[in-house]
């Protein structure tokens, strides 16, 4: 089948690959001219495992090719993916890129297509983008809902081994009903039965994806609530959380006590959930306290630092471990290591950080107001402490005895309670966790 993909972001990317894995041929377009030019030499724009070798293995076949010429990337394709960012400025999602989209699609239209909006977009955008196409052509056309649910850092596997596949659909007139079978044939090779595939309405749809990662965030705040208070009380939230998680109703993932969520999707699909719910007279409060308790989260991490230093940090060298919002990806969009970096510069600290892959990512983001070590040792050479945010396989086991001998003084804050702390008081470090006893 012929697929334009809209946006070669995170999604875009993994999605075009992965249909021309599958034998499609895909058409991705771009805005951005620098990230085209990359692409369509064979370099990722992005580093996710996995990808880099898809891209090549799939531009040498001849089934995936790369543009900035949207009008004849809709002309060239009968199914159009769109996958542009939906951000959010002052609480509120910034369909800028999806309104755009949906005009040039209206321009350029030369035949019936099938529109799919994989970007997660506030309830009744899907329907308000058909709109849009409409003003501009008379060419008819079926709008589709199909969220997105893969995760960086796993993003090849989650697309190609999904666990489920909605699909939102305006009604049951007959095209529509090519049109979901189009999606089904599309979806079928990661897809070995039909019972993954959910389809429903357009708004089910866009809010099943809401409702999926505003309930994935909420259990980490959950957690971290509950970390805050173990400390208080002496508990410990590790036992805690192996102890809920047993409860085959609660489950064990996503319950992991540390800085908070971050990520490019999070905090906006709860902040543009609660936006919805505002337009329609309705109080998300759980949701409120949930992105609160997240913004807690990193202030509480600065808090422990500041206290250890009785409250003046002007002059300490801080090691960063993990700067990425998560483990295998260099994204570090709305990642606690930005804010829990600016607060530490704020208050005159020198700052050295390394991460095995968003070095790049952090020399963007902050120039020269901090140091960037070249291996993780490298980071804690006179170090005052080591700041442990980002989870690495690579700093799970260090060599104490190395770290020790660099630093200044050996204390470790672990944003995300990877070592032992009886071990660690054992190798004579001073350590702070979340929520350990
Ligand atoms: P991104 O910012 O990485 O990529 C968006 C791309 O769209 C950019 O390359 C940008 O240049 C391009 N773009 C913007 N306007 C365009 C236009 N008019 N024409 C062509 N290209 C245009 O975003 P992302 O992380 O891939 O997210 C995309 C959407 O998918 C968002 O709605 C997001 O919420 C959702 N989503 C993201 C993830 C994730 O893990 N990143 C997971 C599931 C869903």
């Amino acid at each position: 089948m012929n697929i334009t993909v809209i946006g070669t972001g995170y999604v875009g990317l993994v999605a075009g690959c992965c249909f021309a894995e599958s034998g499609n041929n895909v058409i991705c377009v771009d805005k951005d001219n620098g990230k085209i030019e990359q692409l369509s030499k064979g370099h990722s724009t992005i580093y996710e495992p996995g990808l880099s070798e898809l891209i090549e293995r799939n531009l040498q076949a001849g089934r995936l090719t790369f543009t900035t010429d949207f009008r004849a990337a809709v002309q060239k394709s009968p199914v159009l993916f769109i996958a542009v960012g939906t951000p959010q400025i002052g609480g509120e999602p910034d369909l800028t890129a999806i309104n755009a989209v949906a005009t040039g699609i209206g321009e350029a239209i030369n035949e019936f297509k099938v529109i799919v909006i994989k970007s997660t977009v506030p309830v009744g955008t899907t329907e308000k983008f058909g709109d849009i196409v409409r003003v501009k052509s008379n060419w008819s056309f079926d709008m589709i809902s199909n969220p997105e649910f893969l995760k960086e850092g796993t993003a090849i596997d989650d697309f190609i081994k999904p666990n489920r596949i909605i699909i939102g659909i305006e009604d049951a007139r007959s095209s529509t009903i090519v049109s979901s079978e189009i999606m089904k044939e599309l979806y079928a090779p990661f897809t070995r039965t039909n019972s993954l595939i959910l389809i429903t309405d357009i708004r089910t749809a866009e809010m099943i994806k809401y409702a999926s990662n505003t309930y994935l965030a909420t259990k980490i705040s959950f957690i971290n609530e509950l970390a805050n208070l173990c400390e208080e009380v002496n508990a410990d939230i590790e036992i805690v959380r192996r102890g809920m998680g047993l409860d085959a109703r609660i489950g064990s993932s996503f319950l992991f006590p540390g800085l908070g969520f971050g990520g490019s999707c999070f905090q906006k699909d709860i902040k543009a959930l609660i936006s919805t719910g505002r337009q329609h007279h309705y109080q998300l409060r759980i949701l409120e306290a949930v992105n609160q308790v997240n913004i807690d989260q990193r202030k509480r991490f600065i808090r422990k630092i500041l206290n250890h230093f009785d409250q003046d940090i002007a002059g300490k060298r801080f090691a960063i471990w993990g700067l990425a919002f998560k483990p295998r990806t260099d994204d570090m969009r709305e990642a606690p290591s930005v804010d829990i970096i600016e607060s530490l510069l704020a208050a005159d600290a020198e700052i050295i950080a390394y991460d095995p892959k968003a070095m790049s990512e952090a020399k963007q983001i902050f120039g020269s107001k901090i140091f960037l070590a070249k291996s993780a040792y490298d980071c804690l050479k006179d170090a005052d402490a080591l700041l442990l945010i980002t989870e690495w396989q690579v700093f799970q086991n260090p060599n104490f005895q190395w770290m020790k001998s660099d630093m200044r003084s050996p204390v470790i804050f672990d944003g995300r309670n990877v070592f032992v702390p009886n071990q660690m008081r054992d190798l004579g470090f001073t350590y702070y966790g979340v929520g350990r006893k």
